[in-house]
């Protein structure tokens, strides 16, 4: 059980030695929600292991969000489609391209769209990375799931998405400054230990750091 706030279920995905790679699964009264999928097929157990341990089955997931379309976030999106037949959403100009990657259907979702889900899911746009790299903010929980738009080392430090992973890191990198215009208390992330303290400060300091 990894609960790591109220309704909001983290999942590592990572081997010894990878650097980390979480999804999380939400609680939400308006059903169960998924946000990415990981890569490897020993992931999709992970996954139905942690929807046991809510007393959830696939069936209860009614809703499937995808940060952006690398990978290590969408391998596994057609087998958790399919076990679960809810709705996949992404940013609108990422959707395309998930679709072409994966071949499930994606629907297009707009900067500052908020979904109903869990007392509000924000979208936030932050390209760069990719194309249609988005955030989710959940509103109630003052939680910002930022997938990829920034990375941690194992210490806890926040960094910029590394070059080699993104299509225009100055992008980016600028588009962490937006970051700094929500309210959250919690940063959540893929590839680091998430903030469960002074998240917005982090940023903060990340944004001054990076100087742009
Ligand atoms: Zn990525």
């Amino acid at each position: 059980m990894v609960e790591i706030l109220k309704g909001v279920h983290s999942i590592d995905h990572s081997d010894k030695g990878d650097h980390s790679l979480e999804t999380w699964i939400l609680d939400c009264p308006q059903g169960t929600v998924i946000v990415d999928t990981a890569m490897r097929p020993e992931s999709v157990d992970k996954i139905a292991a942690e929807l046991k341990t809510m007393n959830k089955t696939w069936k209860d997931v009614k809703l499937i969000l995808i940060t952006h379309k690398h990978g290590d976030h969408v391998k596994n999106l057609p087998k958790v489609a399919e076990l679960t037949g809810a709705p996949v959403k992404a940013h609108e100009l990422e959707a395309p391209l998930i679709e072409k990657a994966v071949g499930v259907k994606v629907e297009g979702l707009k900067d500052g769209a908020i979904l109903p889900h869990c007392g509000g899911i924000e979208v936030i746009h932050v390209p760069g990375h990719s194309e249609g790299n988005a955030c989710y903010l959940l509103k109630a929980k003052k939680a910002l799931i930022a997938g990829d738009t920034v990375f941690g080392d194992a210490n806890g430090a926040l960094t910029a998405p590394p070059e080699k992973y993104c299509l225009d890191v100055k992008q980016a990198t600028k588009g962490i400054r937006r970051l700094l215009d929500y309210d959250y208390d919690y940063l959540i992330y893929t590839h680091g230990p998430d903030v469960m303290k002074d998240a917005k400060k982090k940023v903060a300091e990340l944004v001054a750091s990076c100087g742009v």
